[in-house]
């Protein structure tokens, strides 16, 4: 019986989690494909949860477990090789959304996309509002790429894929006229790299890692990527929380004005913006 799966799953969860409940209904209903209880396991299933199972208690992330999560109200395929969507993200595609408003058909690349969650987000958001985005999305590296073109195959999306490093000059010099450049790039310093919970250990160091400071991804794309936004285009970037005075300071350094802090649900720092001016 699938209650006693369950029972027993959440017990061994306790160890490591503070949701055993909500996790073990996940993978149930992930295996099974609805939560109720008195539904007998066949052979396959039971090994199925259990092998979930197992894999948790190694610290592997539930995301990729599951093998998706959702983000903004959408699910995205996530696994070894990709970042897990963050709820904290939700507040750069809030302010991405607020600053488009008066926009009609924004350009829009999206830097360091990842799974994509970012752009496909705003295309849909775009979309409900009865607007249309130009989005690019990004992305230099391999693993990622393939969640990248699964999430935008799953979403119908239009979004166009670009293969490139973000720091390299030639990356932006295909771009022009943006109304935007959104980003979520590595941000972690070598001190929290060493303090990573057990979890994201399991994720990408090359998304997470944004050198000994924290700020590689910042100074580079600030700079290069200028040139890529029209006047009056914004650069949106999500930062750690302590990094709100050091990132704002990048923008202004570089000439960008009207720069500007966000807080996220928990009220921490976690976006900062500028515009080149008109
Ligand atoms: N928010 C992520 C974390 O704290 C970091 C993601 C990033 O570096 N962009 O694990």
């Amino acid at each position: 019986m699938i209650r006693e799966w369950k029972a027993k799953a959440e017990k061994e969860l306790e160890r490591i989690t503070d949701s055993p409940s909500f996790e073990a209904g996940c993978m149930a209903q992930e295996v099974i494909g609805h939560r109720f209880s008195d539904i007998e396991l066949s052979p396959g299933e039971l090994k199925r949860l259990d092998d979930m199972l197992s894999r948790r208690l190694n610290s592997e992330p539930l995301q990729y477990i599951l093998g998706k999560w959702e983000f903004y109200g959408l699910e995205f395929f996530v696994g070894e090789g990709v970042l897990i969507p963050r709820q904290d993200t939700e507040t750069l595609v809030d302010t991405a959304l607020k600053l488009l408003k008066a926009v009609r058909l924004p350009k829009i690349a999206d830097l360091c996309s990842g799974s994509g969650c970012i752009a496909v987000a705003l295309e849909k958001e775009l979309e409900k509002a009865e607007n249309q985005g130009d989005i690019a999305a990004v992305e230099k590296h391999d693993e990622a790429k393939k969640y990248l073109e699964k999430n935008l195959r799953l979403h119908n999306s239009k979004v166009r894929l670009f293969v490139g490093d973000v720091l390299d000059e030639k990356t932006a010099d295909e771009y022009s006229n943006l109304d935007m450049i959104v980003s979520n790039p590595p941000y972690l310093t070598a001190q929290d790299m060493k303090n990573l919970q057990k979890e994201v250990r399991f994720e990408p160091k090359e998304a997470l890692f944004g050198d000994d400071d924290g700020l590689l991804f910042y100074k580079g794309i600030s700079r290069i990527w200028r040139k890529a936004l029209k006047p009056g285009g914004y650069i949106v970037f999500e930062i750690g929380f302590e990094q709100a005075k050091d990132v704002s300071g990048i923008l202004l350094g570089c000439g960008y004005s009207d720069v500007a802090v966000v807080k996220d649900l928990c009220g921490k720092d976690r976006v900062v913006y500028g515009k080149k001016a008109d």
